[in-house]
Formats: C-alpha cells, sequence, structure tokens
C-alpha cells in the first residue's frame, strides 16, 4: 500500500476547513491516514462511532478534498477498531481509555431499509435507523437549571443501567437535547462496558420493522432483536400513538426488558399522559421508573453551548460573540447551533477570527455568501494598479518576489470571488498547477494573520475588487486550496 504523505493530509484537513467548515471537528485531528490502495484513500479512527460517523455524514467530503489536494482521482475508506483490515497496516491501536465509544465498541450497522444484521449477541451499540453522532456526548452537552435533572437521571442509569431509573423517560420540545442525552448514554455505557448489547432505535423504525416482521412472518427475529438486549432506547416514542398493534408488540417488549432488568429509556415530545392515543398501560408503564422534562435552555446556557458548538468545530467563539448570538436566538439549541455554523462560514470566508463583528454580519444577513459577481480582469486590475505589475508578468514563469507576491494575491482573490478551480486558476497565472495555487492561498492566509499592514492592503484591495462587481448574484467561495 503506498503510503500517504503526512503534509497531504495536512492539506485535505486545511481544504476541509476552507471549504465544508459546517463538517469539521476538531477530533479530525486524530485521524490517522493509512495510506493509498486501489484508489482507495483508507483512514483510521480509533472509535466506531465516529468511524461510522465519517462514512456515513462526511464520505463525500473528504473524497473531493482528497482530489483537490492530490488532483487523483481516489476515494476514502474510514477504518475503525473492528476492522481487520486496519490490523495488517501500520494503523496505530487505539489508546486504551481514550475512545468515547471504547475501543472494543462496535457499531452494528444496520442494512438498507433499517433492518439489523441478524441479532448476535456481542456487545456493541446497534442502530435502527439513526446515526450516532460523535458530538453527542456528555462531554459537549452543557447542564444548566432547564435540563439538569435530565443528565443527572441519564448519569444515574449509566453508574446503574436497569436499576436506578427504569424506564427513563425523557419529554420536551423540539431541539432541547433529548436525542443528545440518549446518544450520550449510549456512548458512556458502551466506553465503560464495550460487551454490552445496546439498540438505539428511533420509534418509526421500530414500527417499520414490526410491519415488516409480520409481513415476513419473522416475528422471532423481531422479538430476539428488541428484546435480547442490556439497554433499548428509543427516540421519540410518542410517535406510538395510534398504532393498536404496535402498541401491543411494544407493550410486551417493555415487559420483556422491564422484568429482565434491562434498562429502557425513551424519548418524546409529551410526557406520557399527554400523549394522544396512547393506552392506558403504556402510560402506566412510561410512569414507573422517572419521568423528566427538558426545557427551553436559559440565556447563560445558551451562551455557553454556543461557544460548546464552537470549539467541537475548533472555533474560538469570544464571550461578547457568544452573548450576542445568545441573546438573538433564543427559540431552541438547533437555531442556536445553526447561528454557530454561519458564523464559522463566514469566519473562514472572510480569513477572519470570529468577532463580535462578525457574529453580527453573520446573522444580519440571511445569506452571508452572497456577493457581488467578480470577474477575473477585476481582480487583475486591482492588483496591477497597486503593485505596479503586468499581467504578462504576473502570467509568465518569473519567481521574484516583487511579481511572485502579487501572483499570490491574485490567485487569493480569484478563489474567494470566483468560481475558477485551482487548476484553473493556476493555468491562467503561468501554467502552475494546483498545488502552487494552493500553496499561494496558504501564504496568503498566513501572513494576512500576522502582518496587520498586509491585511490592510488585502481588505482595499478586496473591496476594490467588490466595487468593480456588477450586483449580487452568484455565491462566492472562501479562498482556499
Ligand atoms: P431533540 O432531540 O430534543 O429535538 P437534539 O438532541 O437533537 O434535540 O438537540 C438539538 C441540538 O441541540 C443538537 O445539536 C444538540 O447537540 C444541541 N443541544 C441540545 N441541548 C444541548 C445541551 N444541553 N448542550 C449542548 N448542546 C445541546
Ligand atoms: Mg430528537
Amino acid at each position: 500500500m503506498a503510503k500517504p504523505d503526512r503534509a497531504v493530509w495536512q492539506d485535505v484537513l486545511w481544504h476541509l476547513r476552507q471549504n465544508h467548515p459546517d463538517t469539521c471537528r476538531q477530533w479530525f485531528e486524530d485521524i490517522q491516514p493509512i495510506g493509498i490502495e486501489g484508489g482507495v484513500f483508507q483512514a483510521y479512527v480509533d472509535q466506531s462511532v465516529r468511524q461510522r460517523y465519517l462514512q456515513r455524514q462526511c464520505a463525500a467530503q473528504f473524497t473531493e478534498a482528497l482530489q483537490a489536494v492530490t488532483g487523483k482521482l481516489l476515494s476514502v475508506r474510514f477504518l475503525g477498531p473492528d476492522d481487520g483490515a486496519a490490523l495488517h497496516t501500520n494503523a496505530p491501536r487505539p489508546p486504551a481509555g481514550s475512545s468515547a465509544a471504547g475501543s472494543n465498541g462496535q457499531v452494528h450497522a444496520e442494512t438498507t431499509g433499517g433492518e439489523v444484521r441478524p441479532a448476535d449477541r456481542s456487545g456493541g451499540i446497534r442502530q435502527g435507523g439513526l446515526l450516532i453522532s460523535p458530538d453527542y456526548t456528555f462531554d459537549n452537552f452543557i447542564v444548566g437549571p432547564e435540563n439538569r435533572l435530565a443528565h443527572a437521571a441519564a448519569l444515574a442509569v449509566c453508574a446503574s443501567p436497569g436499576r436506578t431509573y427504569n424506564p427513563l423517560f425523557v419529554h420536551g420540545g423540539v431541539g432541547l437535547g433529548k436525542t443528545h442525552l440518549l446518544q450520550a448514554v449510549c456512548q458512556r455505557l458502551i466506553s465503560a462496558s464495550p460487551e454490552m448489547a445496546i439498540y438505539y432505535v428511533s420509534c418509526e423504525q421500530f414500527m417499520t420493522q414490526f410491519m415488516e416482521a409480520v409481513q415476513a412472518g419473522e416475528m422471532n427475529d423481531f422479538r430476539h432483536r428488541f428484546r435480547d438486549v442490556d439497554v433499548l432506547l428509543i427516540d421519540d416514542i410518542h410517535f406510538l400513538a395510534k398504532r393498536d398493534r404496535t402498541q401491543d408488540e411494544f407493550f410486551h417488549t417493555f415487559n420483556s426488558l422491564y422484568q429482565g432488568q434491562k434498562q429502557i429509556i425513551l424519548s418524546s415530545d409529551a410526557p406520557p399522559t399527554d400523549i394522544p392515543d396512547l393506552e392506558a398501560r403504556l402510560v402506566s408503564r412510561f410512569q414507573c421508573g422517572l419521568v423528566v422534562q427538558m426545557n427551553p435552555p436559559c440565556y447563560e446556557t445558551r451562551v455557553q453551548i454556543v461557544k460548546q458548538k464552537g470549539r467541537i468545530r475548533g472555533l474560538n467563539v469570544p464571550e461578547e460573540a457568544a452573548c450576542y448570538v445568545a441573546q438573538h436566538v433564543s427559540s431552541n439549541i438547533r437555531e442556536l447551533e445553526g447561528a454557530v455554523v454561519k458564523i464559522h462560514s463566514l469566519s473562514v470566508a472572510d480569513g477572519e477570527a470570529v468577532s463580535l463583528d462578525l457574529a453580527r454580519r453573520a446573522l444580519e444577513s440571511d445569506s452571508p455568501s452572497v456577493r457581488p459577481e467578480v470577474s477575473i480582469n477585476n481582480i487583475i486590475e486591482a492588483v496591477i494598479n497597486y503593485y505596479s505589475v503586468k499581467l504578462t508578468d504576473l502570467q509568465s514563469k518569473r519567481r521574484q518576489k516583487s511579481i511572485a507576491h502579487p501572483r499570490q494575491v491574485c490567485m487569493w482573490l480569484a478563489r474567494k470571488h470566483t468560481r475558477y478551480s485551482l487548476e484553473e486558476i493556476g493555468g491562467y497565472f503561468g501554467g502552475r498547477d494546483h498545488t502552487t495555487v494552493m500553496h499561494a492561498l496558504k501564504a496568503i492566509n498566513r501572513r494576512r494573520q500576522t502582518d496587520a499592514d498586509f491585511g490592510r492592503v488585502l481588505d482595499a484591495l478586496d473591496d476594490r475588487v467588490k466595487a468593480a462587481g456588477n450586483g449580487p448574484s452568484g455565491v462566492t467561495r472562501a479562498p482556499s486550496a
């Protein structure tokens, strides 16, 4: 297998940060590149939850970044602790205890249609129709007065599953952290006891799998799948309403687990008594453990959440910017997160650290990425005037600083304001390849951060180029490799 160049991998991460800030997470730094085999770039992560998340959620972005950086047609595959293949490579073994999901904690994939693999009794988290997010851990959960009880109850359940509160029933409005809390429980449990069999499933999947099992005459499999576990978590159980047969089946599933002292955790948008058409016997089952409510976050909690959502993206959101967001977005936490994503995108697009001013701009404009359309001629004109160079020099092979620097500025501006690819920009400025353009973008970004005078020059050129653009249209992109 061809070994990857570490610098190439760093470029891939850099490219992702510039072009897919929304996808990027701080923990991407822990991904270990393994090598290239048959056009597939392989990388290793030490947690099954992360591996599955990367493969399902991020493969397209990584593929795009790999292709842009290497100029080769590559695809990507993420290996994890359960991949025998990884053991035959130089992939590092996961350090003991470092894994939120547990180094042995397996994630069992469901096949298409949400069917889980034929049930085996090996430990791990199975995910029916849902994907566990590596972000949804206790570490990333901000505790405030509005969710303190639910958080404490979830921790207590992790400390002694099946014994403390059974079932644990968490309810609250949309976007208040129910799913986050359930997934945090999954990750904490599997980290402490990798042999534990956990099934985390949406209510919808429970119903679908039930109907499919009935039609296929495979009720034994179905029952085995749901009852032969140590912990069953069902998200959004309120969807069970109005399905008589499914309610009946769930009643028996519940009883079987409960009698076996297996932990049941349910989330819902309403308390058991308020779920319409829920059979009385289920209402009373749901109430026999602990029912806790999650409420909308207060201002202080919101401020902390904004900072936390920034941190997991590797973004430092200063206090005043976090306060500004918390003041302006109060409805639900998903919207707070949306605000952080907007701020992140603008910060990358403008190459600026997050500040109160940037937060304000990001939230004021619904579409911060819409800018005047700029042509390559606008860019050349601005740069030629400022640096007193000739176009023929910019397009030549000459490398002296007085030409190479303005050429790099052109490349940076072209990447920021036009849709041209790295190859096209490189080709235009003297038949250079995409790696030269990437290098130029990095050099300009670096200098911009360390040299305030240059920063001002670049901003002025940027303004001139924008002013020369003619009217709003098109989406510009960040200057990136
Ligand atoms: P629900 O399932 O209640 O609709 P989610 O669990 O999907 O809500 O939460 C929506 C978003 O808000 C997620 O990104 C989640 O991480 C975030 N969130 C909710 N509560 C918290 C919290 N206390 N700390 C940090 N993030 C939170
Ligand atoms: Mg949810």
